[in-house]
């Protein structure tokens, strides 16, 4: 007698095994593999909206850290630049305090603390930004403020930034609206004049007012995909009140500006000796809201980045810091990767000093003492997988030697 087959069913669908990949057993019944992701996505979208999906990004808002302790962390990856670390960490500090205020409070609401760097580029603005996105675990990406257009022209939508984010965030609405933006260039769509012009400006004052938007906080119709917007496409809805833009921009000749304003100040008091104070090295320190007005950025943006910070130039002392202090510092990087093949690489004092000396020579700043790095070792990273030995140090002479054979500078 042929035996009977028995078959197993899902209990939400009710197809049999053979109609299905897969058939999970559960106490008393079975799930199909179709079902069970349709599941999981409902799961996933209702949590989404009470806002605790489950997401890599976990911000709890009970251990954020003390500003003392984000500066600290700072600390570790970026050499000098004191004060911008100090605001960095009050800011980031207070935002969050702001996302754990009860809504229903004593009417004081903390206002968001978006943040403007100004500073030389390769001074570590997008690094100090990179490291509190690192320390926090929130999505966070970096955007060019000069891809930007007005809406209606060839470029991108300022809403594309979003769309950033919420690819870092894997689509999940609830981290991407605790992110961290990093808007760098920001001085490149300055007003070229600051008379208001009558003709259209379009990579400056638009693209400050659709900026404007994102700043303050607002329901913003994102495209997932980036890009432009069109009609028949699908947005996904991002509020960005508690999303956390930090902006970064060299602003070159901005000195000026405020050189120009301290010197009226000082004589307009008729302070002689206030005048003779002033760091003429740095004048950057001075720098106050109204310099980026006569700069170009429009006053409502200004007012939207109330945390103003500005980095130093690297003298050579922070060069030579940054090649063996941070964490993640070029030498320890190199050092990292000879390890692997089981060499043991270490470098001359005076290897390390003649690096220095060309990064400043060739005015190449922290990203040349990279490429000049790479130059140097080069030729050691493609031979010494197959060498027997099992140490190597670079002396200043090997430095010499393989940076001229490099053809360096590398003027970039
Ligand atoms: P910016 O955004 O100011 O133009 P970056 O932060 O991109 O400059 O710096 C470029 C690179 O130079 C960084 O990746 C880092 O390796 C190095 N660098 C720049 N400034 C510092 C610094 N203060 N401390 C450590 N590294 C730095």
């Amino acid at each position: 007698m042929a035996k009977k087959t028995v078959r197993n069913y899902c209990s939400f669908c009710g197809r049999a095994d053979g109609d299905v990949r897969m058939l999970i057993s559960g106490i008393n019944g079975f799930i199909c593999d179709s079902c069970a992701r349709q599941a999981g996505e409902l799961v996933r979208e209702a949590l989404d909206k009470e806002g605790n999906g489950d997401s890599r990004f976990n911000v709890s808002l009970d251990n954020i850290p003390k500003p003392r302790e984000i500066k600290a962390y700072l600390d570790q990856y970026v050499i000098g630049q004191d004060d911008a670390k100090r605001y960095l960490s009050v800011a980031v500090y207070n935002h969050y305090k702001r996302l754990s205020q009860p809504k229903d409070d004593s009417g004081v609401e903390i206002e968001k603390s978006n943040v403007i760097m100004v500073g030389p580029t390769g001074t570590g603005k997008t690094l100090l930004a990179r490291s509190i996105a690192k320390l926090l675990n929130v999505p966070f990406t970096i955007v060019d403020a000069t891809v930007f257009t007005e809406a209606g022209y060839v470029g991108e939508d300022v809403e594309s930034i979003l769309s950033r984010l919420l690819q870092v965030a894997d689509y999940d609405v609830a981290a991407t609206e605790r992110g961290i933006v990093f808007i760098d260039e920001i001085d490149k769509i300055a007003r070229k004049s600051s008379n208001p012009s009558i003709t259209r400006d379009v990579s400056g004052e638009g693209v400050q007012q659709g900026l404007l938007k994102l700043l303050e906080g607002s329901m913003v119709n994102v495209p997932p995909k980036g890009g432009r917007k069109h009609p028949d496409q699908d947005y996904v809805h991002v509020n960005t009140r508690n999303i956390l833009f930090i902006c970064g921009g060299a602003f070159d000749g901005i000195e000026a500006k405020i050189a120009q304003r301290m010197n009226t100040h000082v004589v307009g008091y008729d302070n002689v000796q206030s005048a003779a104070q002033l760091d003429r090295e740095n004048m950057m320190k001075y720098i106050l809201p109204q310099d980026l007005k006569s700069f170009g950025l429009i006053p409502e943006i200004i007012g939207r980045l109330p945390m103003l910070t500005y980095l130093k130039p690297l003298d050579r002392e922070a060069l030579r810091n940054i090649l063996t202090e941070p964490k993640n510092s070029l030498v320890r990087q190199q050092v990292k990767l000879f390890e692997m093949d089981g060499i043991a690489l270490t470098f001359d004092q005076d290897a390390l000093e003649y690096m220095v000396d060309k990064a400043v020579e060739y005015k190449l700043g922290a990203r040349g003492l990279r490429s000049i790095m790479e130059a140097v070792m080069m030729e050691a990273q493609f031979e010494s997988p197959s060498w027997k030995k099992k140490s190597f140090t670079v002396t200043k002479e090997y430095a010499q030697q393989q940076l001229e054979k490099a053809n360096l500078p590398v003027a970039q």
